[in-house]
């Protein structure tokens, strides 16, 4: 049984018995959401998310692109793979880097 997160997010379409799932486990989350890219999925349980900005260069008058790189978990009823975009919420810290959670796989990218 999926449990209401909190969040406007559809529930998954499996079940897991993932312990640090926000849908079947006992993770809460809160704090910011992201959207980001998954551009690794092979360590277990967890996705390498980029995300992409643009930063100013007063000096010349431009942009230039910034990307940011942080570890959310990936949990088995969703199983986000490379290439997917996610959205992702802050939740407690569940590793050294990690203290996100996918909750939504909104599709390919591109
Ligand atoms: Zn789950």
């Amino acid at each position: 049984m999926s449990k209401d997160i909190g969040l406007n997010v559809p529930l998954p379409e499996h079940e897991c018995n993932d312990i640090n799932c926000p849908f079947h486990g006992k993770l809460s989350v809160r704090g910011q959401t992201l959207i980001g890219t998954v551009i690794s999925s092979k360590m277990d349980k967890t996705v390498v998310i980029e995300r992409q900005h643009q930063a100013t260069v007063t000096k010349y008058n431009r942009y230039e692109k910034r990307r940011t790189v942080m570890h959310a978990h990936n949990p088995p009823c969703l199983n986000a793979k490379q290439g997917d975009v996610v959205t992702i919420t802050e939740c407690r810290p569940l590793s050294k880097t990690k203290s996100f959670v996918v909750v939504k796989v909104e599709g390919a990218s591109e």
